[in-house]
C-alpha cells in the first residue's frame, strides 16, 4: 500500500508505524519502504528509523543510505542544495525491493501527493509507477479538513482516507466526517482499529 497525506506533517510516519505494528503483533511479516527522505538533521529519528522500529528492519533498508537527505526540504531541492545527483521516480521505483514472503508491504511518499518526491515527479508519479493495491490518505482533522481531503483525493486513485487526530467528542471533527461520507462518497475512517481491519 501507498501512504500519502494532504500534506506534510499529517502523521504519515505514525499511522504507518501504528499499522505495521498492528499486522506485526498479528503475526504478518510486514515491511516498511520510505524510497527517499529528507529530514531536519538536529532531529533524533528519521522517519526510516520510526518505520524500521515499527517493520522489525533496519532504518537503511526502508530507506536506501544515499537517499537520506539531510536538509527539509522536498528531497529533490534537498539533492540540489546539498550538491548530490540528481533522481527520477523511476531511479526511486528501481532501488525499491521487498524482502521475501511479506505480507504487508508499505510505501510512504513524502509531503502532500503532488509534492515532488524526484526532479521527474511526486507521490502520484510514484504511484502510477507502483501500483499499489490500497492508497491511504492521512489528513489532520482539523478546520480545513473537507478542502484538503478532497484535493488530495483528487489526483489519488481510490484512496481509503483516514482522519487523524480525530475526536469523537468534538463537533467539528464529527461533522467533517459526515460531511465527507455523506457527500463525496470517499472511503473515510476515523480510528486506528477501523484503520487496521479496513486494510487487513
Ligand atoms: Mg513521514
Amino acid at each position: 500500500m501507498l501512504v500519502t497525506g494532504t500534506g506534510t506533517s499529517t502523521g504519515k510516519t505514525w499511522v504507518g508505524a501504528q499499522l505495521l505494528g498492528a499486522w506485526r503483533a498479528g503475526g504478518h511479516t510486514v515491511a516498511a519502504r520510505k524510497p527517499v527522505q529528507s529530514y531536519d538533521p538536529g532531529l533524533e529519528t528519521t522517519d526510516a528509523d520510526v518505520l524500521a522500529a515499527a517493520a522489525g528492519e533496519q532504518p537503511e533498508s526502508v530507506c536506501p543510505g544515499h537517499r537520506w537527505y539531510e536538509v527539509p526540504m522536498a528531497p529533490p531541492i534537498a539533492a540540489e542544495l546539498l550538491g548530490r545527483p540528481a533522481f527520477s521516480v523511476d531511479d526511486l521505483v528501481d532501488e525499491l525491493a521487498w524482502p521475501g514472503g511479506v505480507r504487508y508491504g508499505l510505501v510512504e511518499g513524502v509531503g502532500g501527493p503532488r509534492s515532488p518526491i524526484a526532479s521527474t515527479g511526486d507521490t502520484v508519479a510514484l504511484g502510477e509507477a507502483l501500483k499499489p493495491d490500497t492508497v491511504v490518505l492521512v489528513a489532520p482533522t482539523e478546520l480545513g479538513t473537507i478542502n484538503a481531503v478532497l484535493l488530495a483525493a483528487s489526483v489519488l486513485d481510490d484512496p481509503v482516507v483516514f482522519l487523524n487526530r480525530y475526536r469523537e467528542g468534538n463537533p467539528l471533527h464529527a461533522r467533517n466526517a459526515r460531511w465527507l461520507r455523506d457527500r463525496t462518497g470517499l472511503d473515510v475512517v476515523t480510528d486506528m482499529d477501523a484503520l487496521v481491519s479496513r486494510l487487513s
